[in-house]
């Protein structure tokens, strides 16, 4: 922390952050662990975007929102959900103003990265005698991480006859878990020895542990061992083989959000990119009643892989959404007017940003960098090699995103991903810029990003949901 200077005039013209541990008194220091205890719940329980969107129907149905279906007209102050395909979900409280003038949007992504099963996982290797599956890693990781820690398998199997079953193997701890198989130091030198970190697993070799006792009553049966796999998963879920066609089967790390450190000031979990903005943007709209304008909380899927397909931000919908929301309040809308309402809208691409790590500084320009513990990360700009691929907030909207902070006391800090030419990435904010929308990156930031364990503070968690509540419920913008 930088030393408090005692010239007036420093203090009145300089920027500082400091981590908003400082001020922090007993009360506040209360309200910031209790709400970890929830937030460490709801990544407990949800660890696939399935998962998360239905805890959140479970979670809003029980705060009064209803699915959109169930309205036959929308007014001020009602509270409206709607799912589209199991994995994204947008929930909105009406505003005075209905739409008219626009919404308040804070999209957040409710996918992580993973290790997601082919679709033909399972072989038998015949000479080492295991039964093994084949799997795809999902977005952006660094493979040797996700080797020799337990592993849970989540998602769902359509069968044929369209009936769809839902799994989940690992969680509970009677249930057994799946090991990606590491190779042993001794023999690794000449292998994974001269292959780079990034190589030392490579996506083929992520195979899954699945068993190794053969059905011996098939005398008859080739691969003993496969089938004894497909006999068990039949027993229990009666899938064959043939329905793991139809199915989404994700390993995700079968381990329990925890306190870190002594002080218990850290949260270690899974899927905190980017379950971290989805909850605390569900816990800020569940504070707000009847607001000025509508405010609507989106949960994307895809994220990681680009936010393509029918269930990521580059599809319609959002258009789809509002115009739902739209017909509910008014049945002669028009289709062009939906244009024109989604332009006027503003909006956060609710997303986690990095916070520096002690021991690679170097990555950063540190005047430009996030720290964990100093409130809400505002990133003007993400993208890789001279901003492509960025949004680029307005200096405009920039200006009114740090205004309600500020005037909300809301510990923030401004900062990029990473020394320029260093690397990249990218969010949603982009594809809603593209309506028009005025949008800036926002959220925690996070130490071992897009690891299996990925480590938050739990007061830029708290501050974030305040900064949210803020951002919906702020009336002079
Ligand atoms: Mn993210
Ligand atoms: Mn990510």
């Amino acid at each position: 922390m930088a030393k408090k200077s005692d010239s007036a005039l420093e203090k009145k013209l300089t920027l500082k952050t400091e981590s908003a541990w400082n001020d922090a008194d007993k009360k506040t220091v209360k309200a910031i662990q209790d709400f970890g205890e929830g937030y460490k719940e709801f990544l407990r329980v949800g660890k696939t975007e399935r998962e998360v969107v239905d805890l959140t129907v479970k979670i809003i149905e029980k705060k009064g929102f209803k699915s959109i279906d169930k309205y036959k007209k929308l007014k001020a102050g009602d509270k409206v959900y709607m799912v589209n395909k199991g994995r994204v979900m947008a929930m909105a409280v009406i505003g005075k103003k209905g739409l008219d003038d626009g919404f308040r949007m804070i999209a957040s992504h409710v996918d992580s990265p993973r290790i997601d099963l082919k679709q033909k996982p399972l072989y038998e290797d015949s000479d080492i005698e295991l039964a093994l599956f084949k799997t795809h890693y999902y977005g952006g990781i660094k493979k040797y991480q996700w080797v020799n820690i337990p592993l849970a398998i989540h998602g769902v199997v359509v069968k044929a006859d369209g009936k769809k079953v839902n799994i989940v193997i690992g969680e509970d701890e009677s249930d057994p878990v799946f090991v990606i198989g590491d190779l042993l130091p001794h023999l690794a030198h000449k292998t994974q020895g001269t292959r780079t970190l990034f190589e030392g697993i490579k996506g083929e070799e992520l195979v899954i542990l699945a068993g190794h006792q053969p059905l011996s009553s098939e005398k008859d049966a080739k691969n003993k061992i496969k089938l004894h796999i497909l006999k068990l998963l039949n027993d229990k879920y009666g899938i064959t083989e043939e329905d793991l066609i139809s199915a989404e089967l994700e390993a995700v790390p079968a381990m329990n959000p925890r306190d870190v450190g002594l002080d218990r000031s850290m949260i270690g979990a899974y899927g905190q990119d980017d379950r971290a903005c989805a909850y605390t943007s569900l816990m800020a709209l569940l504070d707000i009643e009847k607001p000025e304008m509508t405010n609507i909380a989106y949960f994307f899927d895809k994220e990681e892989v680009g936010s393509i397909g029918a269930t990521g931000a580059q599809s319609n919908y959002l258009e789809l959404s509002v115009s739902q929301i739209m017909a509910k309040l008014d049945p002669d809308f028009k289709y062009f007017h939906l244009k024109t309402i989604i332009s006027k809208s503003i909006a956060l691409s609710a997303d986690v940003d990095v916070a520096v790590h002690p021991v690679f500084k170097e990555v950063h320009e540190l005047n430009n960098a996030a720290r964990i513990g100093h409130g809400i990360v505002i990133c003007k700009f993400g993208g890789a090699r001279g901003k492509g691929g960025a949004n680029d907030a307005t200096a405009e909207y920039m200006g009114q995103v740090r205004t309600i902070f500020n005037k909300n006391k809301i510990p923030w800090q401004s900062a990029e991903l990473g020394r320029v030419d260093e690397g990249g990435g990218g969010t949603v904010a982009r594809f809603l810029a593209e309506n028009n929308i005025d949008v800036v990156d926002c959220g925690p930031a996070l130490l071992s990003m897009h690891s299996p364990y990925e480590i938050s503070s739990k007061a830029d968690i708290y501050h974030t949901y305040r900064a949210y509540r803020s951002f919906f419920s702020e009336k002079d913008i």
